[in-house]
């Protein structure tokens, strides 16, 4: 179920600290995203490439489509051409064919880098030592925008804000390494985008406090 009261003090939030806004829709039916597209959200956020295909096709075309879940290189064909942003890039193979593919597609594809800063070896994403051998000008079809991650699954908060002020930390030192180009530290979820707010996030991926859950 939408919740539209939580959907409008969040926005709020958000606007107030100029965090971005990605609504996790992931699971979700499309009939519960035009809802929100009805109250003006606009970035949406998937994590399976047949349903967002799926759901791209069905909603409306100014939709900002956030892909956060674990991508297989030889899935990027599919969501090439209206992708707005790939948050969850986690390896070189993988900015590899997104640049091939947005090539193919004549458009430059922006992604963040997903940086491993839980304590789960389950969660993808580069450390710190391999984002610094990051060749950029390989890519010539992709714009990296800046860096993603996700906080340990746990109810420690001292622990998760540990991890956040790392992340913060590596966005910090990867704009100096880039000269600067970047704009988005995409961190922060249902249970933690406040603290992560407090740390230094400008984007937010919320899911459940707005859709129910899963
Ligand atoms: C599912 C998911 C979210 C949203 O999680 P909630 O706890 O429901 O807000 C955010 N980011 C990623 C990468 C996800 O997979």
């Amino acid at each position: 179920m939408v919740n539209e009261e939580k959907y409008k003090d969040i926005n709020t939030f958000c606007n107030a600290n100029k965090a971005t806004l990605v609504a996790v829709s992931k699971l979700k039916p499309a009939s519960d995203i035009a809802k929100l597209y009805a109250l003006g959200q606009r970035h949406f956020g998937e994590n399976y490439v047949q349903e967002l295909v799926d759901k791209q096709t069905q909603l409306p075309n100014d939709i900002c489509w956030h892909f956060i879940g674990h991508l297989q290189s030889n899935k990027v064909k599919y969501i090439a051409s209206f992708v707005h942003i790939i948050q969850s890039v986690d390896s070189i193979k993988l900015l590899t064919e997104i640049d091939k593919q947005a090539k193919k597609n004549n458009r430059i594809i922006k992604v963040l880098l997903q940086i491993h800063i839980a304590e789960e070896e389950t969660k993808f994403g580069f450390d710190e030592l391999e984002l610094s051998n990051v060749d950029f000008l390989n890519f010539k079809s992709i714009e990296i925008i800046g860096l993603m991650g996700m906080a340990t699954f746990t109810n420690d908060k001292e622990k998760v804000k540990n991890e956040f002020e790392n992340l913060h930390k590596i966005y910090v030192n990867f704009c100096k390494q880039t000269n600067s180009k970047l704009t988005t530290l995409s961190m922060g979820m249902s249970d933690d985008y406040v603290l992560a707010i407090t740390c230094g996030s400008n984007m937010v991926r919320i899911g459940s406090l707005l859709f129910g859950k899963r």
